[in-house]
């Protein structure tokens, strides 16, 4: 009991047998139960670009932190309504991922406005951080028009949360990444970053997995033993709100319809997060 007690404090997970009297503990029904302690240590900040970038490429990051206890924000930069996940989701396109065309009129549903694309992937986001650990009130949303994210905007965003949080660390994209928000975002902690080291000397951008060999001091993400596997499940279940499709009740997926197909699959396999520093 005491072990249990001790594990349970310091954020580890129990593998727990089956909850139901009737089965028996297999390998099937053994569960993963992940303490997220409260946020108490020195704040860090990710900024994401678009709602589903904090799991894809940060989610075991973002978990590790949140598990060990630190201050965990995430910022999500601007307000996604520009993906062509909505032509797909009004019917317009066949999709990768659902692999045909959505009848909405059939379906039961409206086509989508760009607003209302944009508050459908805002629910999945803030469902998303949840799941990685992030307290609601440390989940922050700036809502700037996605594809048109300035150099000004971004560096705006930055100097913003460092004023809010001047000891945190700070994460966000790579510069060497060829979506425009993405590599705005990176540039723009990347000036802040060699203007003033001292100040912004907590510094990091993480890097899509297959831009991982081509960028200079590349490092996949390591954490120890015990806590890759809560870190990997956390990010598991964060991806789930990206899969979620209920229209009645405005979830539509927009994630899994916006994404290549090899995204999410790396998620639910466990692979790891890419990061670089300056
Ligand atoms: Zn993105």
């Amino acid at each position: 009991m005491i072990r249990r007690r001790a594990l349970l404090t310091a954020g580890v997970a129990i593998a727990a047998g089956a909850a139901w009297p009737s089965e028996p503990a297999t390998a099937q029904t053994t569960r993963t139960v992940v303490a997220v302690p409260p946020p108490t240590g020195r704040p860090v900040i990710f900024y994401t670009p678009h709602q589903d970038d904090e799991t894809l490429f940060m989610g075991q990051i973002i978990a590790r932190h949140a598990l060990a206890g630190r201050e965990v924000h995430v910022v999500l930069v601007t307000d996604g309504r520009a993906s062509t996940a909505r032509n797909a989701i009004n019917g317009l396109t066949s999709n990768g991922w659902w692999q045909d065309h959505h009848q909405p009129e059939r379906e039961g549903y409206a086509p989508l406005t760009q607003q209302q694309l944009s508050e459908a992937r805002n629910r999945e986001f803030v469902s998303a951080c949840g799941q990685l650990g992030v307290w609601p009130a440390n989940i922050h949303l700036e809502g700037f028009r996605d594809g048109t994210l300035t150099l000004t905007q971004a560096t705006g965003v930055l100097e913003k949360y460092d004023a809010l949080f001047p000891t945190a660390g700070h994460y966000t994209m790579s510069w060497d990444d060829a979506t425009s928000d993405h590599s705005i975002l990176g540039q723009a902690l990347r000036t802040l970053a060699l203007a003033d080291r001292t100040k912004w000397n907590d510094v990091r951008w993480t890097i899509k997995p297959e831009n991982a060999h081509r960028v200079p001091g590349a490092k996949a993400y390591t954490m120890p033993r015990d806590v890759l596997p809560l870190a990997q499940e956390l990010a598991r279940r964060a991806a789930r709100p990206y899969a979620a499709w209920c229209p009645a009740a405005g979830a539509f997926a927009v994630g899994y319809h916006s994404v290549g197909p090899t995204y999410f699959p790396r998620v639910e396999k466990g692979e790891l997060n890419w990061s670089h520093g300056l």
